[in-house]
């Protein structure tokens, strides 16, 4: 076989450095019976060597003993085929990125324990088209939204879900800031770690990429990270992508990783509304054995209400509560268990809070509300007003209408009934509540 090496340094002296960096370093080649074959990470590599360099490659390999296999030789892409590993197999861990603290996939974030609704129904339906179809149509497959919404879940759901199919399968789990720190090591250890270190993620069939934000301002990882998808991309294999924002809006990530990166599907998961948050916390109470009466789970819904993650502490701290007590889950002590999410320590939410805090909200006087007034903004934040105090204090209807200027209770019952339909299906008016409640908590 005549060494590729030598033919390397001959095509380093006949063309310029840049060039040969860009299009023959990245090339890998494989002995084969009577010649050698030769892999580009993707093809814009594969096209460039073939309309370039081919018959310069040709050449100098011919003037090392080549047969007419040299004559006939063709770039592909991919990667030579390793031949099978002695020893047992590395196990799926042992193949997977650590995330921190954690190792590799999570096997709780399957699709069956994802619960839909109208602010991540699309992004559920494109995880499982590319579970059930990777590296096909929609690749990348990009999630983006703010913290606590299930996007890791989602991501690692189409991972386990490939996974149970075929053991083999090599998914490749990796949060970015793991990227990051692991290639700063690698730079710092030299040429072998940073190859070491490509091959992890080259080597997978599925890679999944937490956080790209975490890159944001880092060129020479961005960079090293473009090569690793253009490959991967190249070769069929899916990529999953998730950002906290869409990544045209990241500050600091390159204009051709951005352009990638919107390449493919990109799916927006939004912070789920009052229904969704309660249909949430059933489920997952489901999970541990406890079921969660309507008031309960209404309370929790509104109280934790910034996003899942939120809600699942505070699922947790009731479920851990009820047990500490040896007591079943009720509302009075859920309201208990939330109080710090209600205020400081040991703290309610009064009714003076709450008018105040809506009143700001609606540029009116705290007495405008509590008039009989029929000025539509002042009945809005009036029914507003009475569904914060039902909901953030244990006041009953009755107590609410008498504080409200002698309403009768069941008009205070239909003004929070009221509220309540109309946040179910206005996302405008649940994120109004949602900013109140966290006016009101701080
Ligand atoms: P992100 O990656 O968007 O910050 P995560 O995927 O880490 O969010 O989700 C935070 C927590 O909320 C996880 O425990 C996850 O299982 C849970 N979660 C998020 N969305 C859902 C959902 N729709 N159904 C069930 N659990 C969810
Ligand atoms: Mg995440």
């Amino acid at each position: 076989m005549p060494p590729w090496e030598t033919c390397l340094q001959r095509l380093q002296e006949h063309i310029s450095a840049d060039a040969f960096d860009s299009t023959i370093r990245p090339l890998q080649a494989q002995p084969v019976q009577g010649g050698i074959k030769l892999y580009a990470p993707n093809r814009y590599i594969r096209d460039e060597v073939n309309r370039e360099y081919l018959p310069l490659i040709i050449e100098f390999l011919a003037e090392f003993g080549g047969g007419s296999r040299i004559r006939e030789l063709e770039v592909e892409v991919g990667e030579p085929s390793e031949p099978e590993p002695k020893g047992p197999k590395p196990s799926i861990q042992g193949r997977i990125c650590k995330h921190r603290g954690r190792g590799g996939l999570d096997p709780a974030y399957t699709f069956e324990n994802f619960v839909e609704g109208e602010s991540n129904r699309f992004a559920k339906v494109a995880a499982r088209l590319v579970a059930d179809n990777p590296g096909r149509d929609n690749n990348p497959l990009l999630f983006h939204g703010s913290v606590g919404l299930g996007k890791t879940h989602l991501m690692q759901a189409i991972g386990n879900l490939i996974q149970s199919r075929d053991a083999d399968e090599s998914i490749v789990y990796c949060h970015c800031q793991v990227f990051l720190e692991s290639m700063v090591e690698a730079v710092r250890l030299g040429s072998g770690a940073m190859q070491q270190f490509a091959r992890r993620y080259q080597s997978a069939s599925v890679l999944l990429v937490d956080d790209i934000q975490f890159i944001a301002g880092a060129p020479q990882t961005q960079k090293e990270f473009l090569r690793i998808f253009n490959r991967l991309w190249d070769g069929g294999r899916q990529i999953v992508v998730t950002c906290d924002r869409y990544p045209r809006f990241v500050k600091g990530l390159e204009g051709s990783l951005k352009s990638r990166l919107s390449g493919g599907l990109h799916v927006q998961i939004k912070p789920p509304g009052k229904a969704m948050r309660v249909a949430i916390l059933k489920s997952k109470a489901r999970n541990r054995g406890v079921s969660l009466s309507e008031d309960v789970a209404g309370y929790i819904a509104t109280v934790a209400n910034a996003n899942v993650r939120e809600l699942d502490g505070a699922l947790q701290s009731v479920i851990g509560q009820a047990q500490f007590v040896g007591d079943e889950v009720n509302l009075g002590l859920a309201q208990d268990a939330l109080r710090h999410l209600v205020g400081g320590p040991g703290r309610m939410i009064n009714i003076g809070e709450i008018l105040r805090t809506v009143a700001d909200h609606y540029d009116v006087k705290p007495s405008e509300i509590l008039s009989k007034r029929r000025y539509r903004h002042l009945v809005r934040a009036r029914h507003l007003a009475m569904y914060l105090v039902k909901e953030l204090t244990s006041r009953s209807y009755s107590d609410i209408g008498k504080e409200f200027g002698g309403n009768h209770h069941t008009t205070v019952k239909s003004a929070c009934a009221k509220i309540e339909r109309l946040i179910q299906i206005d996302l405008v008016l649940d994120q109004e509540v949602r900013s109140l409640i966290s006016d009101l908590k701080r």
